[in-house]
């Protein structure tokens, strides 16, 4: 509402209307991301041309902290990896939401054959992170411009490490949700990019939106012989064959269909040569599931039947089970009230329910245990390529559709907008 064209308000005190939050306009707040759209476009790619692995992104960090400075804000820096925090302050008391984009690229040598291409061999932003932090930073600039409609104000939570490093783990444990401004997070949101959807699209599923990955690990001890007489060995091959196949059994015969998991073992090593029984034999792959019962459930099957099959032939396992991130998981009230969001900025039409979980894993998962909200993604295929053959996150040759980050862009700030809104 405008408070200069409104008739009956007319008889208000104009400092009361000031002070009272005023309702955002959707359109009006995508309208000017679209506006914005070059200059995010600009930071996208000069993150995109630096991209760096791990817990420790220097060049990122500095980009990271130079714009955020440029808004007037002041930025934080990680004291235990490269993150950046920083807090826009609504005009009005509130609670806090968070809002993270992740940081890092991957072990990946760019072939996109882009003008603005990895300047780094062996490294590119093949995930999009350089598109999250770009939107996030474009959705800053709208919210800095907008602390009148904000009760409450903004955490931008900067994270490294998200490709298996642990990243948003180190943050939550060097404070973030404690310190000033995080003990009153009562939201979080989060975006990532994808090429599996089309362009200007929001994708999203209540529940489990991605899923749990832990690995598995496990050499079988046995007794080395002649391969002529295995009677006198005890044969760790045989036995590996027999846990691979049982493994798949276990998966279809003591998991719920529609709680899904996968078992996958991608890799056996055993033996020297055609005559001899080796001693041991090693194993390993990874176990995905979407709900944590399916994951305690599978994680003690997988034991189960190492131990169970190992004891049958008188073999000795050495398993181990490494958890790597919990399944992410969207809170059903956030996820509705941001799937509204989307749809008043962009359209129904353009808000899609995703029909199962991605089975990758994400470890904003960290912070969706603490805090009720949710992650989405934004479609970012370019509309001339095929959604068949397209190329995907963690290819060398993915191109994200960069008219799509202002669709991002808009939608972190709109809802912090609409959930600040007092
Ligand atoms: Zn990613």
């Amino acid at each position: 509402m405008d408070a200069t064209t409104a008739a009956p308000l007319a008889a208000t005190p104009l400092a009361t209307l000031l002070a009272a939050p005023r309702p955002a306009s959707l359109t009006d707040l995508l309208a000017e991301a679209r506006a914005a759209l070059p200059d995010i476009v600009a930071v996208r790619r000069r993150l995109h041309r630096v991209p760096e692995v791990g817990l420790h992104l220097p060049a990122t960090q500095a980009i990271v902290v130079e714009e955020l400075r440029a808004l007037g804000l002041e930025p934080r820096p990680g004291t235990s990896t490269s993150s950046v925090t920083a807090v826009v302050e609504g005009a009005h008391p509130g609670p806090t939401i968070l809002l993270r984009a992740d940081m890092d690229g991957l072990p990946l040598t760019e072939e996109t054959g882009l003008p603005f291409a990895s300047e780094t061999p062996g490294t590119m932003h093949a995930c999009g992170h350089d598109t999250h932090m770009a939107m996030l930073l474009g959705a800053a600039g709208l919210l800095v411009e907008r602390r009148e409609q904000l009760a409450g104000r903004v955490l931008l939570m900067f994270q490294p490490g998200e490709e298996g490093y642990h990243g948003a783990r180190f943050m939550l444990d060097e404070g973030l949700l404690d310190r000033p401004a995080g003990e009153d997070v009562n939201g979080a949101f989060a975006l990532h990019i994808s090429t599996k959807y089309a362009s200007g699209t929001v994708d999203y599923r209540p529940g489990a939106m991605l899923v749990a990955a832990d690995f598995i690990s496990l050499t079988i001890r046995g007794r080395g012989g002649h391969a002529s007489a295995p009677h006198e060995t005890i044969d760790p091959i045989t036995v590996a064959a027999e846990i691979v196949l049982a493994l798949q059994s276990m998966v279809t015969r003591r998991v719920d269909v529609f709680d899904p998991a996968v078992v996958t073992i991608a890799r056996i090593a055993a033996g020297t040569t055609n005559n001899i029984i080796p001693e041991t034999a090693f194993v390993e792959g990874t176990i995905r599931t979407a709900s944590a019962a399916t994951r305690a459930a599978v994680h003690a099957g997988v034991r189960r039947v190492v131990e169970g099959i190992c004891a049958a032939h008188g073999a000795t396992p050495e398993l181990e089970i490494t958890a790597g991130y919990p399944v992410t998981l969207n809170d059903d009230a956030f996820t509705a009230f941001a799937a509204g969001v989307a749809a008043e900025m962009v359209g129904a039409d353009a808000v899609l329910e995703m029909r199962a979980p991605i089975m990758g894993a994400e470890d904003f998962s960290y912070v969706l245990q603490r805090v009720p909200g949710a992650m989405f993604f934004v479609g970012a295929r370019p509309p001339e390529e095929d959604p068949a053959t397209a190329p995907q996150n963690h290819s060398n040759r993915v191109i994200h559709h960069e008219p799509a980050l202002a669709v991002g862009a808009a939608l972190y700030a709109a809802v912090a907008l609409r959930h600040l809104a007092g």
